[in-house]
């Protein structure tokens, strides 16, 4: 596989796959457009910089140094990554999948072959946010890769970033109550949107204020 589908590699993170020391594999593209996304360099490039083989390469000299690797992006699903996946499974290290869950199928396949040892679902807005937070009109996908996880009992967690623009207590509340009907009773992360030099709808600092008093305790709420 000559094709540069890694836009880069972070060679070292201790914060990225909980308990474990990984590195992270930037994948480029994406399915979705999210308005507060701040990696549009990897979602929109065409090409990466690196091939399948450069990352063996350097995978090789870190056996014994790294546990895992943290597959991200970008939306890793959008590219092949069961031969990808063997490989590093091969060579001993842990998977981390980061996705939005739009791809239901590759993830089926990567859990149902026991390529993936945990996986991050980002969980954008509900349905009647959902086009206007992602630019994608996906959500059943997304709501398919969860009941999917759910039913085989992966080791999983939910995230959602928050722009309190975009997403407000209610807005939370709703999910919360959506991701426990299907079945969902892990831990809930939220992270706050991070006002970087650029990022896809050019969001700034949120006029709006986010009241964590408004939230309901449906599901342990971590803010990360
Ligand atoms: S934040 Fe959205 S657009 Fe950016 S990489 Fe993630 S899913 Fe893709």
């Amino acid at each position: 596989m000559n094709d540069k589908k890694i836009f880069d590699i972070t060679p070292f993170t201790h914060l990225d796959y909980p308990g474990k020391l990984a590195c992270i594999v930037w994948l480029r593209g994406c399915n979705m457009r999210c308005m507060y996304c701040y990696n549009s360099d990897i979602v929109f490039a065409k090409e990466g910089n690196y091939t399948e083989e450069d990352l063996y390469d350097f995978l090789q000299k870190r056996i014994g140094l790294l546990d895992g690797v943290v597959l991200s992006g970008g939306e890793p699903t959008i590219h092949d990554l069961l031969p990808l996946c063997r490989r590093i499974k091969k060579m001993g290290f842990a998977i981390k999948l980061d996705t939005n869950g739009l791809h239901t199928e590759m993830i089926q396949n990567l859990v149902e072959e026991g390529l993936v040892d945990y996986i991050a679902l980002d969980f954008k807005a509900m349905n009647g946010k959902f086009g206007y937070v992602t630019g994608s009109s996906k959500y059943q996908n997304f709501i398919q890769t969860l009941t999917f996880l759910v039913s085989v009992q992966a080791e999983f967690e939910v995230r959602t970033t928050i722009h309190a623009d975009l997403l407000q207590p209610e807005d939370i509340n709703m999910m919360m109550r959506e991701l426990k009907s299907h079945g969902y009773n892990g831990t809930y992360y939220l992270q706050t949107f991070i006002e970087t030099r650029n990022n896809i709808a050019n969001m700034e600092k949120p006029k709006s204020d986010f009241d964590t008093d408004m939230l309901e305790d449906t599901l342990t709420v971590v803010w990360r």
